[in-house]
C-alpha cells in the first residue's frame, strides 16, 4: 500500500462502479474518503434555483451515499470553493493523497491544477485518471502528429487504437472505504436547503441504478438504433442516457463494452455516436478557444444580423414553425431535447433567423440537463457551420422539409402543440395554408392561437448563404 489515507473526489463520476479513480485509491491506500464538494464557483452563478441539474446531482449523491451506509461507510459532502475545501479536507483528515478523474473542461483544468498545488506544498499527492472518456487529449494524432480536426478519420483511428483495456471494468473493492465510525465528525448535514436550491421534478430517474436501468431497458432496441434514432416519436429509438453520461452514474466504458458485444449496424451506428462524444471532448481539450470563438477562425469575421425578438421568440417556442417550436417547448418543459431536433432548431436559429450561433448555445447551456460544454459547443458549430468537419454552409435544413421527414404524422408536434392537433398529418407541419373558415373549423386562429411564422424560410436562405461568402 502506498498510502494510509486517501480521498477520492468525485465531481462528473457519481457512480461506485467502474470507476477507475476510486479503484486506483482503494487499490493503493489503506482506507479511502470519498468525497463530493457542492462547488460555489459553480452553484454561484446559476441564478434558477430550480436548476434540474441540482435535483439530478442531489439525488444522485443521495442514492450514492445510501449505497455506502448499507455497507458500513458514507459519502462526506463539503460546500465551498473546491479550490479551498479539498486541500483543507485533506490536510484535517491526514490523507497523504488525493484521487481524481479528469475533467476536461477549462474551469475543471484550471480548478485541479490550484488544488494540486496547494496539495504538494501540504505533501498531498495528487493522483488524475482518464476515465471520462476512452481517448483523451493528445492521444490519438494524425499523421502529422497533430490532433485530429475532422471526425472520420479520428473515428477510424480510435477503433484501430481500441483494445481491451481501454474499456475494461475498473470495479472498486468498497471494502476499502472508511467506516462511518470513522467518519463521524465529517459528516455534515446537506440538504436542498443547505445549497440553496429547490427540488424538482424530472423526467428521468437521477443515480447509478436509474442509469442502470435505463441502460437495460435500451437494450432491445439498440439493433434497430440506425433506422430509428432519427424520429423523436419514436419513444426507445435513442438511449436517453446523456445525462447519465455527464454526471457520470454510468461509465463511458460500460456503454462500449455493450456496444462491441453486437456486431448488428444498430450497435455500429451506436459506438459511433459514442465516438463523436469522445471527439468533441477531445477538441475542448486541445482547441480550448472554441469555447468562445469559432474553430474555424475565419468565421469570425460574421457579423451576425439576426434580433432579440425574434431570439426571444425561439426560445419560448414560438416562431409559427411547428417542429422548432414543439422542439423547443419540449426543451422548457423537460431540460432534454431530441438530437435531430437540436440540429433542427440550431439550424433555424443560425441561418433562417440569423442569430449568433453563441446566444443559442448558451440557451442551451443553461437549461439542458445534460448540459455538457464540449458536446454542446461541439453541436451549436457544426449546426452554425463554424466548427470542425462542419456542415458545408450552403447545406441549410429546411424545416418543413425535415419535420415531414423526421415527424411524418406529426405526433411530436401534436404531443407539445395541443392548439395545432386538429390539423391533418400532412398540414401540420405547415398549417399556415389554412384559410381563415379552415381556421375557425380546426379551432386555431393564426396570430391568436398560434403565432404566425416569423420569417419566410426561403429569403432568409439566401440572406445565410450572403453571410458566408467572404
Ligand atoms: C446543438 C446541439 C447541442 C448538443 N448539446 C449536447 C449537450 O450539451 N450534451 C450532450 O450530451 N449532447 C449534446 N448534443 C449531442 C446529442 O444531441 C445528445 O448527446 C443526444 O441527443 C442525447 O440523447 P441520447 O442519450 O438518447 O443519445 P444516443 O443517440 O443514444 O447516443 C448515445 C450517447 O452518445 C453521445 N452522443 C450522441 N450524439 C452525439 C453527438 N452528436 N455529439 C456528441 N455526443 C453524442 C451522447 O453521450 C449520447 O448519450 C448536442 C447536439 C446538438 C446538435
Amino acid at each position: 500500500m502506498r498510502y494510509c489515507k486517501s480521498v477520492c473526489w468525485i465531481r462528473r463520476d457519481l457512480r461506485l462502479n467502474d470507476n477507475i479513480a476510486l479503484s486506483s485509491a482503494i487499490a493503493q491506500s489503506k482506507e479511502v474518503v470519498l468525497v463530493f464538494v457542492f462547488d460555489s464557483n459553480i452553484l454561484g452563478k446559476l441564478k434558477n434555483k430550480n436548476d434540474r441539474r441540482i435535483t439530478f446531482i442531489y439525488e444522485s449523491l443521495l442514492e450514492l451515499d445510501q449505497d455506502l451506509r448499507e455497507k458500513g461507510s458514507a459519502l462526506v459532502v463539503l460546500q465551498g470553493d473546491p479550490k479551498i475545501e479539498i486541500p483543507q479536507f485533506s490536510k484535517r483528515i491526514k490523507a497523504n493523497a488525493i484521487f481524481v478523474n479528469r475533467d476536461y473542461e477549462p474551469y475543471a483544468k484550471k480548478r485541479d491544477k490550484a488544488v494540486q498545488n496547494t496539495c504538494k506544498k501540504l505533501g498531498i499527492v495528487f493522483n488524475d485518471y482518464k476515465d471520462h472518456v476512452i481517448f483523451e487529449g493528445n492521444e490519438l494524432l494524425n499523421q502529422s502528429g497533430k490532433p485530429y480536426k475532422v471526425f472520420t478519420p479520428y473515428k477510424n483511428k480510435w477503433l484501430v487504437e481500441l483494445n481491451k483495456t481501454h474499456y475494461q471494468n475498473h470495479k472498486p473493492n468498497l471494502k476499502g472505504l472508511s467506516s462511518i465510525k470513522k467518519l463521524r465528525g465529517e459528516l455534515s448535514d446537506w440538504s436542498f436547503n443547505t445549497i440553496g436550491f429547490n427540488s424538482v421534478k424530472l423526467w428521468l430517474k437521477p443515480g447509478q441504478s436509474a442509469a442502470e436501468n435505463q441502460l437495460k431497458q435500451f437494450l432491445p432496441h439498440l439493433n434497430t438504433y440506425d433506422k430509428y434514432r432519427d424520429y423523436p416519436f419514436i419513444t426507445n429509438g435513442t438511449s436517453h442516457l446523456s445525462v447519465h453520461l455527464r454526471f457520470g452514474t454510468l461509465s463511458i466504458r460500460s456503454l462500449v463494452r455493450v456496444a462491441l458485444n453486437s456486431t448488428n449496424s444498430g450497435a455500429k451506428t451506436w459506438l459511433s455516436e459514442l465516438i463523436w462524444r469522445d471527439f468533441y471532448q477531445m477538441i475542448l481539450d486541445q482547441f480550448p478557444h472554441v469555447v468562445k470563438g469559432c474553430f474555424n477562425q475565419k468565421y469570425e469575421q460574421i457579423q451576425w444580423p439576426g434580433v432579440e425578438r425574434h431570439f426571444t421568440l425561439w426560445c419560448q417556442g414560438m416562431t409559427g414553425f411547428p417542429i422548432i417550436d414543439s422542439a423547443m417547448r419540449c426543451f422548457n418543459q423537460t431540460g432534454w431535447m431530441h438530437n435531430r431536433l437540436r440540429m433542427i432548431v440550431a439550424s433555424f436559429l443560425t441561418k433562417d433567423l440569423l442569430v449568433d450561433w453563441r446566444k443559442g448555445e448558451k440557451w442551451f447551456a443553461k437549461n439542458l440537463l445534460d448540459f455538457d460544454l464540449a458536446s454542446n459547443n461541439g453541436g451549436w458549430q457544426w449546426c452554425a457551420s463554424t466548427g470542425c468537419d462542419a456542415q458545408p454552409y450552403f447545406r441549410i435544413f429546411n424545416p418543413i422539409t425535415q419535420s415531414k421527414k423526421f415527424d411524418p404524422t406529426g405526433n411530436f408536434i401534436r404531443q407539445y402543440l395541443p392548439e395545432l392537433n386538429n390539423f391533418s398529418n400532412k398540414h401540420i407541419h405547415w398549417p399556415h395554408l389554412a384559410d381563415r373558415e379552415a381556421q375557425i373549423k380546426l379551432g386555431c386562429i393564426f396570430g391568436k392561437n398560434y403565432p404566425k411564422p416569423i420569417v419566410d424560410h426561403t429569403e432568409q436562405r439566401i440572406k445565410a448563404l450572403q453571410l458566408f461568402k467572404f
